[in-house]
């Protein structure tokens, strides 16, 4: 495995982690929530504000992340969206997204789907 593999299956984890708080939060859009940054860092503890609507909108596509202002690492992602209390990035390197095409959790979903 490379570094780059590396840095997406942490950002990954992350991103299941976050997957979990969605779920377990209200059913409130407008109110905010402490999502854990999906930095590629596995020492990361940052958490960063979104509201359920935000993260939705990140979630949608699965090379989109959800990071700390700051926590992008410009070889393998590019920010797309700065929102203050957040950046949002897009995965740019071939193997960073193929990994995290691979494992995102939505996509799995749709798949065990009858
Ligand atoms: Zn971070």
């Amino acid at each position: 495995m490379n570094d780059n593999e590396r840095r997406a299956l942490n950002e990954a984890l992350f991103r299941d982690v976050n997957e979990r708080i969605a779920e377990s939060t209200g059913r409130f859009a407008d109110e905010k929530t402490e999502f854990v940054c999906e930095c590629a860092d596995p020492n990361c503890a940052e958490r960063v504000p979104a509201t359920l609507a935000e993260y939705e909108s990140v979630r949608k596509n699965p090379t989109t992340f959800l990071l700390a202002p700051g926590h992008d690492e410009p070889g393998i992602e590019r920010v797309v969206s700065d929102r203050g209390r957040f950046h949002v990035v897009e995965k740019v390197q071939a193997a960073v997204r193929q990994t995290v095409i691979r494992l995102d959790p939505r996509q799995r979903r749709a798949q065990s789907e009858p």
